[in-house]
């Protein structure tokens, strides 16, 4: 390692002059910017052998001064020089970024009408679905399913999809009393989706709750996924939220639903922000409806 580390400063050295300030175990080697310097001695062009990365602080963005440092070998090495580099160069330098694989709802995912009641596995996931009040209409609107094979087996699939209605998560809820996970969340990061956008009209009230099976009991509802709002949720809800927000976490969550009137409530959003408190013998699947009468004034 000490020995490439040193060859690939060689190199650099060669176009570059000597470097300004140095940091081995990191690496890391400053040298004067042959763009912007101009016989300042700043030694603001750093480079990272081991990241194989380069950067000018003071121009890297004006004169893209930034990047894979085969970029800079290739602008200032000799021929040879570069040959010498590219036996070092980490090899996935050439490649562009690999784009992230497309997501996938899970394997096994069946929707109950491509199904045949009669068979075990739609019975049984279709009980669990009746014991939480959840009848066809539902199961209609939000594409809810089940899998029979897979990582996800023996879990009811509610899918999201996004304003395009491109399928962007999942959750999957075990129906088996004794599984000791009853949720199994997919790969993609849940921070990075609104769940079910596709199904929001921003132009009217929206409700904020924690978990999907709330959300399918309310009307224009977001599923934050937990009880906090993520920044893009944040941000969307600025941006496109035209009417009032009612903000509805599970009962012994009131502090968090206080901090979350609080985050929200300024800006367009301002004096649009409203709490559901409900009784602690509630729960928003058996509301039924009657939902404003619960509605909570902060002051
Ligand atoms: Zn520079």
């Amino acid at each position: 390692m000490q020995d490439e580390q040193e060859i690939i400063v060689d190199i650099v050295r060669n176009f570059l002059g000597k470097e300004k300030l140095h940091y081995e175990s990191k690496g890391q080697y400053s040298f004067n910017c042959p763009y912007c310097d101009e016989g300042r001695n700043k030694g603001n062009l750093e480079i990272n052998v081991f990241k194989h990365v380069y950067k000018c602080w003071s121009c890297g963005d004006s004169n893209d001064t930034h990047g894979v440092l085969g970029k800079l070998i290739d602008e200032f090495g000799t021929k040879k020089q570069k040959k010498i580099y590219s036996l070092f160069k980490p090899k996935e330098e050439n490649k562009v970024e690999p784009k992230k694989p497309k997501f996938k709802l899970p394997e096994g995912y069946t929707k109950f009408k491509d199904s045949n009641p009669i068979y075990p596995v739609y019975k049984q996931a279709m009980n669990y679905l009746k014991e939480r009040n959840i009848g066809e209409d539902i199961i209609e609107k939000y594409q809810i399913g089940f899998c029979d094979k897979g990582d996800f087996m023996g879990r009811i699939i509610i899918p999201s999809f996004d304003d395009k209605g491109i399928p962007n998560y999942f959750i999957a809820r075990s129906w088996n009393k004794t599984t000791r996970a009853k949720y199994k969340n997919p790969q993609a990061e849940k921070d990075k989706i609104i769940f079910n956008e596709s199904l929001i009209d921003w132009e009217k009230d929206i409700y904020l709750c924690e978990g999907v099976f709330d959300s399918v009991f309310l009307p224009n509802s977001i599923a934050m996924l937990g009880k906090h709002l993520s920044k893009l949720l944040f941000e969307t809800l600025y941006e496109k939220s035209k009417s009032n927000i009612i903000i509805a976490l599970d009962g012994d969550a009131w502090e968090n639903a206080v901090k979350l009137y609080h985050e929200l409530n300024g800006g367009n959003l301002f004096g649009k922000i409203k709490i559901l408190k409900l009784p602690e013998d509630k729960d928003v699947c058996n509301l039924q409806g009657k939902i404003d009468e619960f509605y909570f004034e902060v002051k």
